[in-house]
């Protein structure tokens, strides 16, 4: 009896190593999908920069243009004011120019403001190229990282795969039915075993004399408070379970 126990215990510290693989697959893919989307949050900011950019070039140079047909209104207009008849003439002229020259100083900020904010936007730029390199090369190294992890994950869940299997073929079907029962009603812990007195499943005090009978090893017992299968802790030492997770 005491083997059909150890087979069990064998087949849950299994199920535990491969539950800890996908675990561990499982954050990785979540880091670096963060990085990758940090990533493009730099790299649009970036490129809504070099668009701005673009446009305030294009309105600088909208604003010369403009400023160079301003200016020779302006001239045309000043050559009439000595060609002008009456005062009300002279008014409507004299009153073009200043309105140009009004015009004159409102395009000039405007292009003055523009330069500084191209200005800015090139500081800006400069600022986040560093940045954008560093995740880059960030996100090769997690990325070379995860690849590793998944090969070699995925070569110890074939071995353990493997190991499994030889063990379920020992076991009894219906032993094994009852496992596999327990195992998805208790999230994956089908078998507890004795540690402080108590079922390491539940953490529920056993009574001294039930803890006396599962000792002996030659019978299942399962926990009476969360049903799982009790087993010594010789049986688990028996398995294999490290002293430390005692
Ligand atoms: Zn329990």
């Amino acid at each position: 009896m005491k083997d059909v126990l150890v087979l069990f215990y064998k087949v849950q510290l299994i199920d535990r190593n491969i539950d800890k693989l996908e675990e561990q697959r499982g954050d990785l893919p979540l880091t670096v999908e963060a990085l990758e989307s940090k990533l493009e949050a730099l790299r649009n900011a970036i490129e809504e920069k070099r668009e701005f950019k673009v446009s305030a070039a294009a309105k600088r140079e909208e604003n010369n243009e403009k400023t160079k047909e301003l200016l020779e209104n302006q001239k045309r207009a000043k050559a009439q004011l000595y060609k002008v008849r009456n005062n009300k003439e002279y008014d409507m002229i004299t009153k073009s120019i200043d309105a140009a020259d009004a015009e004159f100083t409102r395009l000039e900020k405007e292009s003055e403001a523009l330069v500084e904010q191209m200005e800015a936007a090139d500081e800006e730029i400069a600022e986040l190229t560093p940045q954008i390199e560093e995740l880059e090369a960030d996100l090769e190294h997690k990325n070379s990282e995860l690849a590793l992890i998944k090969e070699n994950s995925a070569n110890e869940e074939k071995r353990l795969l493997a190991e499994r299997e030889k063990l379920v073929a020992q076991m009894k079907k219906s032993d094994y039915s009852l496992y596999t029962r327990v195992r998805g009603a208790k999230r994956g812990l089908a078998v507890a075993r004795i540690r402080r007195n108590a079922c390491s499943g539940c953490q529920t005090i056993i009574p001294a004399q039930r803890q006396l009978e599962i000792r002996r090893n030659n019978r299942m017992y399962t926990c009476e408070y969360c049903g799982r299968i009790l087993v010594s802790s010789e049986v688990a030492t028996e398995a294999g379970e490290k002293e430390e997770h005692a």
